[in-house]
Formats: C-alpha cells, structure tokens, sequence
C-alpha cells in the first residue's frame, strides 16, 4: 500500500480540457483582441441559453459573482446575511466586500446543505440576504420560507459554485428566479480557467450587473453616443470576464453532457464501492438531479484517516474548514456544533475527470486498508 500505481487517485481535483480549448484561445490571441469583447457576450449567450434563461453576466471569477451579485441586490453596511458556515472562506469574503455582517448558520450534515428549518430559525430583523450554498452540486430547496423571505424583502443569492449544470427539485439551478453565481474556476464543472457567472433576475439587475463589473461605467448605447470618453454612474470594479477566458468557457460547454455523465458515473462508483463500509457515511449529493462536483465522506477519527491516506498518496482533502472558527472570521463567531463535528468528520475522496474505475478501487482500497490497521492498532 505504499506505491501508488494511479497517479489520477493522488490528486483531489484537476483541471478537465477536452483539447479544443487550446484552439479556441489560440484564435482569440490571434485575432489580437482578448479583452472582453464579443467572444465573452458569446459565452454569456451560450451559458444563457444552456440554462434557460434571459440573460447572463460573466466576470473574472465566483467570488467577483458573488460580490457583484450582493452589490446589485443591495446588500450592504448594517445587513445581515445569513450563509452557512461550512463553504469555501470565497462565500464569506464576498459577503465582507459589501460590507456586510456574516450570520454563520448550521447545515444538514446529510447534505452539508442549509434547510428552510436552518434559514427560518437564524432570520433576525436585520437579515436582508441568504447565501444558500449548494454543497457538491446540490440544489438547495428553501420554497417553505419563500414566503417569509419576500415579506420581509430578504433576497437569496445562490452560490452555485460547485452546481453548474445541476437541476433540483424546481428546475435547473440558475432558473428558478434566485439571483445565481456560478464559478468557472480551474476544478468547477466547467471551467473557463478563472471565471465566474452571475444569473441576474430582471433587465433592470443585468444592467446593474454590467455596469458594477465595468467600473462602474455607463454601458448602454445610447448613453455613450451622447458622450465624449465616458461617465462613471457609481461604484464599480474591474470584473469583466476577457474573450481569453470566454473561449475556453466556449471550447467546453458543447462537451458538457461527457462531463456530466462522467461526474455521475465516478460518483455512483464510489456509492457502490463504499456501501459496505459501516464507519463511512457518505454525503449525499442527489446525483440523479445533480452534476456532482465532490465525494465526501464523513467519517470519525478523520485526522488520522486523512493523513494515513496521503501517507499512501491517496489525494485526499477537507471540504472545508469551518469559517466560523477561522481566525479571520472571530467577529461572527458562534456556536455551531453540527458544523463543528463535520469539520472533524469530513474529507473528500480524489474526484475529477481523468479519474477511472481503477483509481475510484485504489482509494477504496486504500481506505479499506487504513480502516482495519486502525482498527487492530
Ligand atoms: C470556488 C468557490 C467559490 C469561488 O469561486 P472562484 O471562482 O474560485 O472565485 C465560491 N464558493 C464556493 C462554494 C466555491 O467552491
């Protein structure tokens, strides 16, 4: 158990490119103009239309989604927002970006994901926005307190970072009328080499969108014809996703149902190989709805596991630290005890797409074997 004979089971993620990427940013760099430009209102175009929905505005990554889609919502100094604890520290940042309070909240440890229950109990008077994160591609449910929350003007902006191209029991994620941000980072579903998207609501939002992501520079046409140079209308950055980035996005979206259907195939294979294993709970990513995007697993005694499985080489890792217990994050400390365990608990199992059969047995293994050595130690 020493060698590793899959070099693919020692890496936790990876990059997916199908080939046709390397071309497509080839012709953008000829063509000598790869800034943002139409090849990136093409991609917004086809990721639109892949979804299902009017409209779409991609800037340089998720976390640039996520504060620009908190901008146009309006959230800011003074406002609550409640967002699970257990997320990538990208969810919480975006949050500290527009100035806004964090309220850490528990999740579903069957899930990772929040419930309405979750949401329902952590509203305060000055809750305005809830962060839903959809733990390894899965859809996050809240129709129960939809109610409550447009009484009381309480947006949701879902971070879609890990769902792209998942459905959930509303219809596909990012057109069931949420505010959605999607990631197109290195290791996403899909990637665009660093990129993200943002799933406006109205017209109205998506000009907001665009004008945030442009420096905060008046874009419509009609405008700018009136002008010499131009007019800055209000805050902004420089968030605009390059045609560099768009075409890669472009090169991989006509290939996504082999990324999807290989996404299910590795996660069902870890499914059948783990169900034996009593001490491992897997969580569950709803994988005939979802495109899943990690395999975790929850299992006591993690530390150990995990480094005895990257002792044999196996790419395990930690989907994610706590954010309330980081250090940075003190201020909105509270308790939260489900997540404290899972943090304990959680690892996630190599999973990306150069992954075969093969490697989803060597893991296995591997795991098989630390459990028993534990076990008779
Ligand atoms: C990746 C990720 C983000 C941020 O996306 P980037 O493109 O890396 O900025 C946000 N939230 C979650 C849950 C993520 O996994």
């Amino acid at each position: 158990m020493t060698t590793l004979s899959r070099p693919d089971a020692a890496r936790n993620a990876s990059p997916y490119l199908y080939g046709a990427e390397a071309e497509a940013v080839a012709r953008v760099l000829a063509d000598g103009q790869y800034g943002h430009n139409e090849v990136t209102e093409e991609f917004e175009r086809q990721v639109a239309a892949f979804l299902g929905v009017p409209d779409a505005v991609a800037v340089t990554s998720g976390t640039a989604a996520l504060h620009t889609a908190l901008t146009a919502a309006g959230i800011g100094p003074g406002d609550e927002v409640i967002v699970p604890s257990l997320t990538f520290c990208a969810t919480v940042q975006a949050v500290l970006a527009v100035g806004a309070e964090p309220r850490f909240v528990e999740v579903d440890p069957r899930t990772l994901c929040l419930d309405h229950e979750i949401v329902r109990d952590a509203l305060t008077p000055a809750t305005r926005a809830v962060v839903p994160v959809l733990f390894g591609g899965r859809a996050v449910d809240l129709t129960p307190v939809q109610a409550v929350l447009a009484e009381r003007g309480i947006v949701v902006v879902e971070d879609a970072a890990h769902a792209f191209g998942s459905h959930g029991p509303n219809g596909r994620v990012g057109a069931t009328g949420d505010l959605t941000c999607f990631s197109f980072g290195p290791i996403k579903n899909l990637t665009c080499g660093q990129g993200g998207i943002v799933i406006p609501r109205t017209p109205r939002e998506a000009e907001d969108v665009r004008r945030f992501r442009l420096l905060g520079v008046v874009q419509s046409q009609a405008e700018r014809a009136t002008l010499t140079g131009y007019q800055v209308d209000g805050y902004g950055l420089r968030y605009q996703m390059s045609a560099i980035n768009a075409a890669i996005g472009l090169a991989q979206l006509p290939r996504f149902t082999t990324t999807e259907q290989a996404r299910r195939t590795l996660w069902s294979a870890y499914r059948d190989a783990l169900t034996d294993i009593e001490e491992v709970a897997l969580v569950d990513v709803d994988a005939d709805r979802s495109v899943p995007h990690l395999c975790q697993i929850r299992i006591p005694g993690r530390d150990k596991v995990f480094h005895a499985l990257k002792a044999s080489g196996i790419g395990v890792g930690v989907h994610y630290p706590p954010n309330h217990l980081q250090p940075a994050f003190a201020r909105w400390h509270r308790p939260l005890p489900a997540t404290e365990r899972l943090g304990r608990e959680i690892l996630s199992l190599p999973f990306h797409q150069h992954m075969t059969q093969d490697d989803v047995d060597q893991v296995v293994t591997a795991l098989r074997h630390v459990l028993t050595t534990r076990v008779r130690s």
